[in-house]
């Protein structure tokens, strides 16, 4: 396979997890982040990318790489419920954060049944595609990076006990060139200081590794973490996070002979992931207990696994949960109803066949819609509809035209969770502040939380340097036509 045909200008696509336009703007704009603001005056920048959802990691990057939603790739969230084997699937609490001990079952998760048996077969990802057309690519950081090399992963020795295989070692698909913090490494002599995914150091040195050997490949993507960890905890406003990375950045550029040069040799395209929704302080305004709302039925509990008496089963993801109807005697409609007595619960949706329903804690009425019909949203996608479009806070026009508002990309993205895997359930996002709760899920009060199909955690930022090419829609799900599209032209 050819590394780096001379003919190709290689792609580097940085994606900082949870960078969002407004503190990115400000940390350029008062000089604190040079590295971004080169490549923000010298390229586009779309401050409105529509991300997946839920806005969560997992979800977001398998759309990313694959160019779909959750109903064809198949990766619903980062806590879902498999109903034929009646298992709770839970990637770890922290994508992103570093894992914790005890985590045997969420590492299993999230290293390899995520990438060799949840994520479907009938999507390709952006590694696979170029593979076929002899292009080789690099993950570096990325928990989601199905290809089709096979590539040796070992877990250090202390955490063999961590994993399922044989000496904690095994074989999985994945790219050419891969780096996974320890279980994978570029540079036979980097240390990561976590367990699983390196922190942005680690992530930086193995992209300048690359490099200084010469040995970047069409596409690179790369993955710093650290970023939202912190928002969880300060708030969405916090620049220093930013500013630490653009550091890292600015050691990349300087490896050639200037930023000029990085640009006429590269495509650089930087990205966050996902938003953040600032969080209320107060324990008992913010935080919806789902166990509370919801007491008058039986709920599975997480130290045993579910049973035939369990009623409801509860994943939350952050500021959006599924909550699973088991007992087929219930109707999802009495369920509906618990939910919509908590005014601080906005969008609750589910499904009837090809029928999406739609109510909410916080609005009146009710909206049902299907795809194909008289409406064209803004992405050339067509929907049939009734009811109350507020709800969505979709605007229609007299032809028919409909923009979203609040909820970007909203009907498509609820569509395709409520089709992203089998079983009876209702999907909930928090409002604004709000967070969800069920048994054992982590808290950020006085911080941030994502998981919504809000605004706030649905747009991000992206900018392209070192071509001129744009997406067709400014969504994530359109980046990988674009990313081939860039590779494809050139040669
Ligand atoms: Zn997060």
């Amino acid at each position: 396979m050819k590394q780096n045909p001379k003919s190709l200008k290689p792609v580097i696509l940085l994606n900082i997890d949870s960078l969002m336009p407004e503190p990115l703007e400000v940390a350029i704009q008062t000089g604190q982040a040079p590295a971004l603001q080169y490549l923000m005056e010298n390229g586009n920048y779309i401050p409105n990318m529509v991300t997946s959802f839920p806005t969560m990691s997992v979800t977001i990057d398998s759309s990313l790489l694959t160019g779909s939603y959750a109903d064809k790739h198949h990766i619903p969230g980062l806590n879902w419920f498999d109903d034929s084997r009646k298992e709770i699937i839970n990637y770890g609490t922290g994508f992103r954060e570093t894992f914790r001990l005890g985590m045997r079952r969420s590492i299993h998760n999230m290293i390899y049944r995520l990438n060799n048996e949840h994520m479907s077969s009938e999507v390709t990802t952006i590694y696979e595609e170029l593979a076929d057309r002899g292009i080789a690519s690099a993950s570096i950081n990325s928990f989601v990076y199905r290809g089709n090399t096979p590539q040796r992963l070992r877990v250090p020795r202390l955490f063999t006990t961590l994993t399922r295989f044989k000496n904690g070692e095994w074989t999985t698909e994945a790219t050419n060139i891969f780096s996974l913090g320890t279980f994978s490494k570029l540079r036979p002599w980097g240390v990561a200081t976590q367990i699983a995914a390196g922190n942005y150091k680690f992530t930086a040195r193995e992209l300048r590794y690359l490099i200084r050997k010469n040995k970047l490949p069409g596409f690179t993507f790369c993955v710093f973490q650290d970023l939202d960890a912190r928002i969880h905890l300060k708030g969405p406003m916090d620049i220093k996070g930013i500013t630490k990375i653009d550091k890292e950045i600015q050691k990349v550029l300087n490896l050639y002979p200037s930023w000029e040069e990085a640009l006429n040799r590269n495509v650089w395209l930087v990205m966050g992931d996902n938003g953040h929704s600032p969080t209320g302080k107060r324990y008992r305004d913010f935080t919806i207990d789902l166990r509370k709302t919801l007491k008058k039925y039986r709920i599975s509990r997480l130290e045993r696994s579910v049973s035939k008496k369990d009623q409801l089963v509860l994943c939350v993801n952050q500021r959006m949960a599924y909550i699973y109807v088991l007992d087929e005697q219930l109707p999802l409609s009495a369920v509906v109803e618990k939910l919509k007595n908590d005014q601080r619960i906005d969008i609750i949706a589910w499904k009837n066949g090809d029928l999406i329903h739609v109510e909410s804690g916080m609005r009146k009425g009710s909206l049902h819609y299907r795809p194909g019909g008289e409406y064209k949203d803004v992405y050339d996608q067509t929907w049939s509809m009734e009811g109350n479009p507020e709800l969505l806070d979709l605007n229609l026009t007299n032809e028919k035209v409909l923009s979203y508002g609040d909820y970007p990309d909203a009907l498509i993205r609820l569509h395709s969770v409520l089709h992203s895997h089998s079983g009876r359930f209702i999907v909930v996002n928090a409002k604004p502040g709000c967070e969800f709760k069920a048994q054992a899920t982590p808290s950020h009060l006085s911080g941030a939380a994502h998981g919504s199909l809000h605004k706030q955690e649905s747009f991000v930022p992206l900018m392209i340097a070192g071509t001129s090419e744009k997406p067709i829609f400014t969504r994530v799900v359109d980046l990988k036509e674009f990313i081939i599209r860039l590779i494809q032209y050139q040669g």
